[in-house]
C-alpha cells in the first residue's frame, strides 16, 4: 500500500482485526500456546504509518462536525491513532506480561507466592494477619519491579498521543478523538461521589464490622478484596447449569443466544484455557466466539452474562455497515450492552426464576450486591478523577503516587498503597468507557421496562426490539447519542443511584 486511501485502510484494517482477534482467541482458548502480536502489527505496518496518521488527520479536520462523515473520519482517525501508539508500547506490554506470568513475592518468613496467585489468595485468606503479611510482600513487589516498568510505559505512552499532531495535550487528543467530554464526565463523578457519600458510609461501616470484625478506619484494599468474595450464595448458582439456563432464558425473551450460529461458544475443557468467560469477536458479526470453562458460583454467571452481552451484540450488527461502524467506536455502548445483561443478577424476579436462590436469600443476596455495586462504582468514579489527573500532565508524576492513595481512599474509604499508583490504571481512559457504560446501562433498563414490563427478559417482543434498535447498530453511535435515541435522555448516574439505593434497602 504506497499511498494510502480510506477504502484501502478499511480493507487492511479488517483483515489486521481479524488476525488480531483470532490470535487472541487462539492463545487465550489453550489452542496455541502463545500468541505473535508483534508480527500481526508488522504484517500490517501500513496502518500505523506516518501516511495512514496523515490520511485521517487530514479526513477528520475536513469534515463537519454533526454530519455521517465526520462520525466515520472521527472513528478511523481515533484507530489509527491508536494502533500507532500500541505498535510503539508492544515491546513494554509483552515484558509486562513476561514479567507477571515469573514474579515472586516472598513474604517476612521467605515463603514465595506467585505474582499472579497473589489477588486470589487475599480474596480466600480469613485470618487478617495473613493477609497483612502477603500483602506487604505484594507491596514490596511492585513497588520496586512493576511500578517502575508501569511509570515508564504511561511516561511514554504521554509523549507518544502528543506527537500526534491532533490536540496540544493527551486529555486534549483524547476528547478529539473520543468524543468524550472529560470534564463533564469528572464533574459527574464528584457528584456521585457527593450524593452517595451517607449511603455508602452506613453501609461501609455495617459490612466492615459485622463481615470483616474490623474498626472501620483499618480496613484497606486486601481487605476489600476478602469482602467482596462473598461465597455464602455460590452453591445456588451451579457450573452444569449455566449455559442452559441463560440460552432459556434469551429464548423466552425472543434472542437466539447463538445469533444463527454466528456466536460460537467454546465451553470444552482444555489445558492452558484462561479460567474466566471472555469473548472474540473474530469476523463481525459472522464469527463471534464465547470462551468459558464453567465452574460455577454467581462471579462465573456474572461474567458468562457480561460475554455473552458482547457477543450478542457482535453477533447481531448489521453486516452492511462500514468497517468502522462494525468494528470500532464508543466501547461504552458494548460495555452496556455486557452490563446489560450480567445487571440481571441485580433483578428479585430474574434470581427467583433462573437460580436456585430461596426466597429469603434473594434479599441478602441483593444487599450484597449492592454494596459490592457501590463499592466499584465509587472506585472507578475515583480512578476517573486520578487517572485525568494522571495524563493530564500538571501533576508531577513523582507526585501522581500521593493523589492515587489519596483520591481512592476518598472514593472507596478502604486503604490503598502507594505502589499501585501506577500500575492500578486503565490506559486510554477506558474507566470513562465503563462509567458511561453503567450509565447507559441503567437508562436502558429503565427504559426496558417502560416498554416491555418489570419482566421484560421474558418478553418475546423485547429481544427483536433489543436486537435490531440496539445491537444491530455496531458502534456507530456515541453512548449519549444512543441515550437520547432510546430514552430521549442524557447520560447521567441518576438512574443508577436509583438502583443502588434499591439493592442496599431490598428486604
Ligand atoms: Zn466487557
Amino acid at each position: 500500500m504506497s499511498t494510502p486511501t480510506l477504502d484501502g485502510l478499511r480493507r487492511e484494517g479488517e483483515a489486521f482485526m481479524e488476525s488480531l482477534s483470532r490470535e487472541y482467541y487462539r492463545a487465550q482458548a489453550g489452542l496455541q500456546p502463545d500468541a505473535h502480536f508483534q508480527e500481526i502489527y508488522a504484517r500490517h505496518a501500513a496502518l500505523s504509518s506516518e501516511d495512514a496518521l496523515d490520511l485521517t488527520r487530514e479526513t477528520f479536520r475536513g469534515t463537519t462536525p454533526g454530519t455521517e462523515d465526520r462520525r466515520s473520519a472521527r472513528l478511523m482517525l481515533d484507530w489509527v491513532a491508536e494502533t500507532r501508539v500500541s505498535r510503539a508500547l508492544a515491546e513494554s506490554d509483552e515484558r509486562e506480561i513476561a514479567w507477571e506470568g515469573s514474579a515472586m513475592a516472598k513474604l517476612d518468613d521467605g515463603t514465595r507466592i506467585p505474582y499472579q496467585r497473589i489477588a486470589i489468595d487475599l480474596a480466600n485468606m480469613s485470618d487478617r494477619r495473613d493477609r497483612q503479611a502477603l500483602e506487604r510482600a505484594r507491596a514490596r513487589l511492585v513497588n520496586a519491579e512493576l511500578a517502575p516498568l508501569r511509570r515508564q510505559r504511561f511516561e511514554r505512552e504521554r509523549d507518544l498521543v502528543e506527537s500526534l499532531g491532533i490536540g496540544p495535550t493527551y486529555n486534549a487528543t483524547f476528547a478529539e478523538v473520543s468524543g468524550i467530554d472529560l470534564a463533564v464526565l469528572a464533574a459527574q463523578c464528584e457528584g456521585f461521589l457527593r450524593d452517595t457519600q451517607a449511603m455508602w458510609d452506613d453501609i461501609f461501616r455495617e459490612a466492615v464490622r459485622d463481615k470483616l470484625g474490623l474498626d472501620p478506619r483499618e480496613a484497606t484494599r486486601a481487605d476489600a478484596l476478602a469482602l467482596l468474595r462473598a461465597r455464602e450464595f455460590d452453591a445456588a448458582f451451579p457450573a452444569n447449569a449455566l449455559e442452559q439456563v441463560v440460552r432459556r432464558q434469551m429464548a423466552e425473551m425472543g434472542i437466539d443466544a447463538s445469533a444463527n450460529g454466528r456466536v460460537i461458544v467454546d465451553a470444552a475443557e482444555r489445558e492452558g484455557k484462561r479460567a474466566r468467560a471472555f469473548c472474540s469477536p473474530v469476523r463481525v458479526p459472522a464469527e463471534v466466539y464465547l470462551v468459558l470453562r464453567p465452574h460455577g458460583g454467581q462471579s462465573d454467571y456474572r461474567t458468562f452474562l457480561h460475554e455473552l452481552g458482547h457477543a450478542l451484540h457482535f453477533g447481531y450488527t448489521r453486516p452492511d455497515y462500514p468497517f468502522e461502524f462494525r468494528w470500532l467506536g464508543d466501547n461504552s455502548v458494548t460495555e452496556s450492552y455486557a452490563m446489560l445483561c450480567d445487571h440481571l443478577l441485580h433483578d428479585a424476579a430474574w434470581l427467583r426464576r433462573y437460580t436456585e436462590l430461596g426466597k429469603a436469600d434473594v434479599a441478602a443476596f441483593l444487599r450484597a450486591a449492592g454494596f459490592e455495586e457501590l463499592q466499584f462504582l465509587r472506585r472507578y468514579c475515583a480512578k476517573l478523577l486520578y487517572e485525568v489527573a494522571l495524563y493530564g500532565g500538571e501533576v508531577p508524576w513523582d507526585a501522581l503516587p500521593d493523589l492515587y492513595v489519596e483520591t481512592l481512599g476518598r472514593g472507596t474509604t478502604f486503604k490503598y498503597d502507594t505502589a499501585d499508583a501506577f500500575v492500578d490504571v486503565d490506559p486510554r481512559f477506558y474507566s470513562a468507557r465503563y462509567l458511561r457504560a453503567w450509565q447507559l446501562q441503567a437508562l436502558i433498563t429503565e427504559s426496558l421496562r417502560e416498554r416491555f414490563d418489570a419482566d421484560w427478559y421474558r418478553n418475546p417482543s423485547a429481544g427483536p426490539w433489543i436486537t435490531s434498535e440496539l445491537f444491530a447498530e455496531g458502534q456507530r453511535e456515541l453512548a449519549d447519542e444512543l441515550a437520547q435515541r432510546v430514552a430521549s435522555r442524557a447520560l447521567s448516574f441518576g438512574p443508577l443511584v436509583r438502583a443502588t439505593e434499591a439493592l442496599v434497602s431490598a428486604s
